[in-house]
């Protein structure tokens, strides 16, 4: 059967690195998962636990946690089997049970209406556009703001690769609007992280999804290019290894390195589609044992191939946002043919590859030894990224100095019950949210629910709480007593108003 297959594999991967009485807990996981799901079928019409088997291959192959991928094993068991997450706890302990209740949050982070903001239905009003990245930054908020441990996107990445490698056995309709929400969710959350393998992968998911026709046009012409220039690249890899190594620089690796459909796509559209001028579409990729052999290798292919002018980038002096270091140049190799080269190291590589998760890299010897010193240097790299990501967004308020992800603890996402996110200030409360929807709606207010329960009208909101709004039709008016626990300038303003 598929999903012992599957099971047999995790423990293939997750034996290289994890104890024995770590495999035992992911095996009961792995048993637990199954019966909770039980007879349940993804769309595909496989049984659903090779979903979530599939997720936690990936993780396992990531080096993570025992928790991580147990909680992967678990990740859909509250949302889609109705599992209790005290039962959770109680079988895996409160770490699973954490992670396993924020990737189930996380769920609800759902992009609405993008279907028309596909490329083939341009209406594109100025209005709607401008609602659209209101939206997508809202989720993009949201989903940092709902995550306090960096496990939980990562499981959450590798959900979302999967449900993309299986797109096609999704309802048609739906699956432009995944594709679109993997593209401005998603992607740019892995872009910021520096995973640029799963990146890259989720790009060229989406991609047929987005724009058939440029698609199959795409693939056609690079496939043929590709393979002219294969030859080509096996002899100059040949002559370039034995070149430096006759120069007494070590190379580890050499190998070529295809670039991703939908980056090329982007990269053809801004230069109005002209492929000849794409000088990457095949590159050498050069891995090196130190920084100083990246910069003798690129002296000494310098000084055999003549490079073009302004095509050399130096990402080790000054890497990219994301962490991403390399050199790149672009050079008149073997019979003049223009070809790019990319130089890094070992650490390097694995960095542009994995990004963040190179950092949750899991050994227990490693666990032991780790000096807080390390273990401070991979938070403040963390760190860093997540204040480039939140840079990127429009309203930059002061870097919260805690560790973690509570950047945006001063403020709060709630949903309506369409999905529409609503930013308010924490402590609000649903007077603040029927104010924000609506001044009439916030006079006419008589009750509200959260996640389908009736509370009262001075609850303070959580995050990610979808919330219903009581109107009354009769002529209602502001109470006096709300202005005590409102919290935003809106609700007072306008309660204030009515009253006098
Ligand atoms: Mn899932």
């Amino acid at each position: 059967m598929l999903e012992q297959k599957l099971f047999q594999q995790l423990k293939r991967i997750a034996s290289s690195y994890l104890a024995p009485k770590e495999l035992a807990r992911l095996e009961e996981a792995y048993n637990f998962a199954k019966l909770q799901h039980g007879e349940t079928q993804r769309e595909s019409g496989e049984p659903y636990i090779t979903h979530p088997l599939a997720v936690t291959i990936k993780l396992a192959k990531s080096e993570l946690d025992p928790d991580t991928l147990i909680a992967g094993l678990l990740h859909d068991t509250i949302e889609d089997a109705n599992t209790k997450p005290e039962l959770i706890r109680e079988k895996f302990g409160p770490e699973v049970e954490k992670l396993v209740l924020g990737v189930t949050k996380l769920a609800r982070i759902k992009l609405r209406n993008s279907n028309r903001f596909l490329p083939q239905f341009i209406t594109r009003r100025r209005e709607e556009q401008q609602a659209f990245s209101r939206q997508v930054e809202s989720l993009r908020k949201m989903l940092l703001a709902m995550t306090d441990d960096i496990r939980i996107i990562l499981i959450k990445l590798a959900d979302r690769l999967h449900n993309m490698e299986t797109l096609d056995a999704v309802r048609p309709d739906k699956r432009a609007r995944i594709a679109q929400e993997t593209l401005e969710i998603y992607v740019p959350l892995a872009n910021r992280l520096g995973m640029g393998e799963i990146r890259g992968q989720l790009q060229d998911l989406a991609f047929p999804y987005i724009d058939p026709s440029e698609y199959t046009r795409l693939k056609k012409l690079t496939e043929h290019r590709v393979n002219e220039k294969e030859a080509y690249i096996k002899r100059f890899k040949r002559v370039l290894k034995a070149y430096l190594e006759s120069e007494h620089v070590q190379v580890l690796d050499i190998h070529g390195r295809v670039k991703h459909l939908y980056s090329l796509w982007r990269k053809l559209n801004r230069y109005q589609s002209d492929l000849s001028k794409i000088y990457d579409l095949v590159a050498i990729r050069i891995i090196v044992p130190t920084t100083k052999d990246c910069y003798q290798a690129l002296g000494l292919i310098h000084s055999r191939w003549n490079p073009l002018l302004g095509r050399i980038k130096d990402y080790i002096a000054t890497p990219k946002p994301n962490g991403y270091q390399s050199l790149h140049t672009t050079v008149f190799g073997l019979d003049g043919e223009i070809i790019e080269i990319q130089i890094r190291t070992q650490q390097m590589h694995e960095q542009a590859e994995h990004g963040i998760a190179a950092h949750w890299h899991y050994s227990e010897a490693r666990e032991a030894k780790q000096t807080a010193q390390q273990e401070s240097q991979d938070k403040i790299e963390w760190l860093k990224q997540l204040k480039e990501w939140q840079k990127q967004l429009s309203d930059p308020n002061e870097l919260k100095k805690a560790l973690q992800l509570d950047f945006f603890s001063d403020q709060i996402f709630v949903f309506t019950p369409q999905g529409d996110v609503i930013n308010l200030p924490a402590g609000a409360t649903p007077i603040d949210f029927a104010y924000a929807i609506h001044s009439d709606v916030g006079d006419a207010c008589v009750g509200a629910k959260v996640d389908g329960k009736i509370i009262t009208l001075d609850t303070e909101l959580k995050n990610g709480d979808i919330i219903e709004i009581i109107t009354t039709n009769k002529k209602h008016r502001p109470k006096r007593d709300w202005l005590k626990f409102v919290k935003t300038h809106k609700a007072r303003s306008r309660i204030k108003s009515k009253l006098s």
